[in-house]
């Protein structure tokens, strides 16, 4: 492996994926990372395929994300939706003028019969991304989540309901039956680390370990693997993961995320703020590091990254044959 520009596999979901691919983006590290992301989140809106997670690593990385919302563009405007809810469809998902263009363009490319992740590099490179963002598959996978009101898609639940109903449980539909793509299998056998963001490991980090083949890639990958984890201080930064993970029986703090990550990493770097759980978590196998996790500004996000990418590659060094 070359120190210098280790091969990177990021699997990153939405707002916490895209900061971990900023971070990446700024520091000497970008040079062979790949991200895979999260596509089951995605949901068709007034005729058109909208990929929230998908656009907001790309609006991020071109550096034309709304950064006080941490997703949409930058300046966007809602006359198109002002006008499609005066023509009586209902628009509580926030989709700006500017932003319709990518879903329009995605539908387009989509009824061609192009590839969703051809098309989804292809945006990314016209908006100047020249880091690879990857489709984990080509096929539709949907999240389902199940509230005391019966089964909501993923942005019923947390856009429209805004995360308040209580989670009963999770689904990934199509999952199963999906493929995963040549790429997404590629970048991960080729990888020298593995990063998981600090992203909601039950629906942005589950349903892309969910489509077959991938968890076992990862699993059987001679690649350091590393998380880092979305809990500050016990808590989520943004999002209901904290009370997602105890809905599907794991409890609510670092060891159910470690519960979720078992198998799949070698290390997982806390928060200061959760030190205390070194011990517990580093008795269960871990290489724990501990360090400040919150990226708020740019800089945070590349100190953050690049400082785990350090302690991974120094612990791969250590690591027996
Ligand atoms: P979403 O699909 O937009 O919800 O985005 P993600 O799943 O990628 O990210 C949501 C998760 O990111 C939440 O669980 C947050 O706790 C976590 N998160 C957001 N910002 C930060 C941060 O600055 N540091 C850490 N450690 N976690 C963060």
């Amino acid at each position: 492996m070359s120190h210098a520009h280790p091969k990177i596999t990021l699997l990153a979901g939405g707002v916490g994926g895209a900061k971990a691919a900023e971070g990446i983006a700024a520091s000497q590290y970008r040079w062979n990372l790949n991200i895979i992301g999260n596509i089951a989140d995605d949901q068709e809106f007034h005729g058109l395929w909208v990929s929230p997670d998908i656009d907001t690593l790309t609006y991020s990385l071109a550096d034309l994300i709304d950064r006080g919302n941490g997703w949409g563009l930058r300046g966007d405007s809602s006359r198109v939706l002002n006008s499609l809810e005066r023509l009586g469809n209902e628009c509580w998902m926030q989709l700006g003028d500017m932003d319709i263009a990518t879903h329009i363009y995605r539908t387009q490319q989509r009824r061609l019969g192009r590839r969703p992740s051809e098309i989804a590099r292809e945006i990314a490179e016209r908006l100047g991304v020249d880091i690879p963002i990857t489709l984990p598959t080509d096929d539709r996978v949907q999240t389902r989540i199940e509230t005391p009101d019966g089964w909501l898609s993923f942005q019923e639940y947390f856009v429209r309901q805004r995360c308040q109903p209580e989670v009963k449980s999770i689904r990934f539909d199509g999952a199963e039956r999906a493929s995963a793509t040549p790429e997404a299998l590629q970048a991960i056998a080729d990888s020298d680390l593995i990063i998981f963001a600090p992203s909601n490991p039950l629906v942005s980090i589950a349903p892309i370990l969910a489509i077959p083949g991938i968890r076992e890639a990862l699993q059987n990958s001679p690649a350091y693997r590393i998380a880092i984890s979305p809990l500050i201080g016990g808590k989520t930064v943004k999002g209901p993961a904290d009370r997602m993970l105890a809905s599907t029986g794991l409890s609510s703090d670092l060891s159910g995320i470690a519960s979720f990550y078992q198998g799949l990493i070698d290390a997982l770097v806390i928060d200061r703020q959760d030190s205390h759980w070194q011990e517990t978590l580093s008795q269960q196998g871990l290489a724990v590091t501990v360090t400040n996790t919150l990226m708020s500004r740019q800089e945070e996000k590349k100190q953050l990254l690049q400082e785990t990418i350090e302690f991974a590659l120094q612990s791969q060094l250590r690591r027996p044959a």
